[in-house]
């Protein structure tokens, strides 16, 4: 069994490129180009130097002492809440903008829910001095004003998406337009391991150096090099394919993928998409999404923005399908004592997404000689408002 995307952009069922045909030009470029330029030394150069000099990495592997004396079991926390703008996206951003270059784009187009992508992707135009407009809903634009205000200060544009529901779906739709009305010069830059064949697998290659460098970094501490669980919170996928990408092939290191309950599974309202949902084409990809009985998507909800999303990419599908991943849906309720409890216990404020994967600590026996790897894909400062408003913090 290959858990791996095959030639024609598919993990098992799952996966392809599922495009108009006015976009096809677009994606076969960068089908064409993606593995041949990713693997040329001084592409590999470029992009090492800058996640060392830029980015931070390697991100620390710390052992979580008062964590660990609590569960009874070895704890360890990759710490991409240090990276560069706080979370594992601009391991990603800063791959694809070097792809666009080589490619002889000229101009970066994006969308964004929660805004985090949006400011990844931001991040990485200034770096390299090129136009950058990130869609955004419009509902989005409002409730995430903090981010709208980082991508402006980094010199973004925020074109709001006023169709729809005026949120990521709908911001998506735009950007693809976009795309397809500048197929010469423009870049799409996406956010997570998903949309059509070559992004997920190009964006889980830009993260993989997540788990390339836990590898070296259990060697160093535990003198081994795989953990017997890695964990990791689920909204396209992205963190989570980092995290799992070279443990895949391990049979004995248990991947779980964390999802949003929200207020539950079966109260209409989570983003638990592997458990409640169908197979469906979204963005280009089949995979699982919740979708009507009609099937039109479902509107997801999480209190993080950055898990609702209405599908998951389709490498998690079918990690979930093959059962190779153990998926468990955890609610906003968890996630948010989760988010407390770890600033107590370790002092890191963790973003609510990341917070989810804590919440497995609550599910799970582990033993005492288990090595569990939790991926701290980023950090609280974006959710203090609703950690304010959830633990009544104000004075
Ligand atoms: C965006 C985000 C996620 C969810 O996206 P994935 O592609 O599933 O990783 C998780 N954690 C943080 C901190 C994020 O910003």
């Amino acid at each position: 069994m290959s858990y791996h995307v095959d030639e024609n952009g598919f993990y098992g069922q799952f996966g392809g490129a599922f495009i108009p045909e006015m976009l096809y030009p677009n994606v076969e470029e960068l089908r064409q180009n993606y593995l041949k330029i990713s693997a040329e030394p001084a592409f590999k150069k470029e992009f090492m130097q800058l996640l060392v000099d830029y980015v931070g990495r390697p991100t620390p592997l710390y052992f979580a002492k008062r964590l660990s004396a609590e569960y009874q079991t070895k704890i360890y926390l990759k710490r991409e809440d240090l990276c560069h703008t706080g979370a594992h996206k601009v391991n990603n951003t800063i791959g694809q903008i070097l792809l666009a270059k080589r490619l002889g784009k000229t101009r970066i187009i994006a969308e964004t829910g929660a805004g985090q992508h949006g400011v990844a992707t931001a991040t990485v135009c200034a770096l390299m001095g090129l136009e950058c407009i990130v869609y955004m809903g419009a509902i989005d634009i409002e409730r995430q004003a903090p981010n709208v205000a980082r991508m402006k200060m980094l010199g973004a544009e925020v074109r709001p998406a006023t169709s729809g529901s005026k949120t990521l779906k709908d911001a998506t739709n735009e950007a693809i337009r976009d795309w397809i009305n500048n197929p010469e010069n423009t870049y799409y830059i996406i956010g997570s391991v998903v949309g059509p064949h070559p992004y997920p697998d190009m964006v889980a290659r830009f993260q993989a150096v997540i788990s390339e460098e836990i590898k070296q970094q259990l060697e160093e501490k535990e003198n081994r090099q795989n953990p017997d669980y890695v964990i990791a919170c689920v909204g396209g996928g992205s963190n989570a394919a980092g995290a799992f990408y070279h443990f895949i092939d391990e049979k004995n290191v248990n991947l779980i993928a964390v999802e949003a309950a929200g207020k539950g599974i079966d109260s209409g309202h989570s983003a638990a998409t592997s458990t409640l949902g169908k197979i469906g084409v979204i963005h280009g990809s089949k995979t699982l999404l919740m979708q009507s009985a009609d099937g039109q998507i479902t509107e997801p909800y999480s209190i993080s923005a950055g898990l609702d999303y209405p599908g998951v990419g389709p490498m998690h599908a079918h990690l979930f399908e093959t059962k190779r991943a153990e998926f468990i849906s955890i609610t906003d309720d968890e996630a948010m004592h989760w988010g407390r409890k770890l600033s107590e216990l370790e002092g890191i404020i963790p973003a609510i997404e990341t917070a989810h994967a804590f919440a497995v600590l609550d599910h799970k026996k582990f033993k005492p000689d288990d090595v569990i790897v939790i991926n701290l894909s980023g950090r609280g400062d974006k959710d203090l408002n609703t950690y304010i408003d959830y633990f009544n913090l104000r004075f």
